[in-house]
């Protein structure tokens, strides 16, 4: 009798699964590929609407499409500047963040970077008096926001990349929702926002690359309902004439890329927008700060890996991840 049950309720959870309609997406945003896997019966008007989504936040928030409420911002020469709501969110939003790290993270670093040739692709070393002369207009302190007007003084420049795909797969998986969508995995460009487990009850397998090497990974975390978003060098830097890597994250206290002991950090937390700003805030961190950062803040999860091929990760999610059993030469560190 137990066994009849047994099979007639797998019988009907294969219906029930086998019946929930599937629907993957592929497109190009924010300089980036995004695949969006969607499970219910309006999947496919739910991928189409976190799309349309996506490309509507980029051109609110791009650095270099002119029509951008960023772009208007940074290029105005009087202030205030009226931001329209999304994109105003977003920079308060990484506000908050540079208060909480203490100018760790901090969005108004296009000076320095934009010197460096990161935005156009034009990569150069630029001279000391030059760095410490485009700092003096990195301090986002200056900022001061009144009901939609943005105040700061000419020359300051946002620089959302930090935390704006983080919010995308916030606010689109928010959108999916809408449209009944219970379980999804969003992938814009690496940076993972889960909906709810896969249509089998189970929990996602999402792979944590391997700063050494593109092309595998270094284990597999089982989650759900989460965002998961890496930060690392290997993703964006170019190579100086003196055979140095310089990676697209700045240290705001020197004016140029970070240099220390991380290759990658993965921050794991419901919000996408706090996971992208916690992952960008690790990695400038270094291993030390991040750890006591994440002592002071332990509504987060973090997976970091160190030039020596250490894996730190904190313990409410260690059980659920699997190194990969090729590696050499890693080591897996709990952090209670
Ligand atoms: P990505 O996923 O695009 O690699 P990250 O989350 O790793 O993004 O953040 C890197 C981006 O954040 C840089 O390309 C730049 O736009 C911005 N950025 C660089 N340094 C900082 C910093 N110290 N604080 C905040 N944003 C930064
Ligand atoms: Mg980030």
């Amino acid at each position: 009798m137990k066994k009849t049950l047994f099979i007639t309720l797998n019988i009907l959870f294969f219906m029930m699964t086998s019946c929930t309609k599937k629907s993957e997406t592929y497109f190009e945003s924010m300089n980036t590929f995004m695949k969006v896997q969607a499970y219910g019966e309006k999947a496919k008007e739910a991928n189409a609407a976190a799309q349309k989504y996506i490309g509507e936040l980029e051109k609110l928030i791009s650095v270099t499409k002119p029509e951008s409420e960023i772009y208007k911002l940074n290029n105005s020469k009087t202030f205030p500047v009226k931001i329209k709501v999304e994109a105003l969110d977003l920079i308060k939003t990484a506000l908050d963040m540079a208060e909480k790290s203490d100018g760790a993270f901090n969005p108004c670093l296009y000076p320095v970077s934009s010197a460096w040739g990161f935005t156009k692709k034009q990569y150069r070393i630029p001279p000391a008096q030059e760095i410490a002369e485009k700092l003096l207009l990195c301090d986002w302190k200056k900022v001061r926001i009144e009901a939609s007007d943005v105040y700061m003084e000419p020359g300051m420049a946002f620089d959302l990349g930090g935390i704006g795909k983080g919010f995308a797969g916030d606010e689109a998986a928010k959108k999916m929702r809408e449209f009944g969508i219970k379980s999804a995995l969003l992938d814009l460009g690496g940076n993972i926002q889960l909906i709810g487990k896969k249509p089998d009850g189970s929990d996602w397998t999402i792979g944590i690359k391997n700063p050494f090497d593109k092309n595998s990974s270094v284990g597999t975390l089982k989650a759900n309902d989460v965002a998961i978003i890496t930060s690392a060098g290997y993703e964006r830097y170019f190579e100086g004439p003196d055979g140095h890597k310089y990676i697209h994250i700045f240290d705001g206290t020197t004016g140029c890329p970070v240099e220390n002991d991380l290759v990658s950090t993965t921050a794991i937390a419901k919000s996408g927008t706090y996971c992208d700003g916690l992952s960008t805030t690790l990695y400038v961190l270094g291993l030390e700060k991040s750890i006591a950062f994440w002592k002071r803040n332990p509504n987060f999860d973090f997976i970091i890996i160190t030039k020596d091929r250490q894996i730190y990760i904190t313990k409410k999610i260690a059980k659920k991840f699997t190194m990969n059993g090729d590696l050499n030469g890693f080591a897996v560190s709990v952090v209670k």
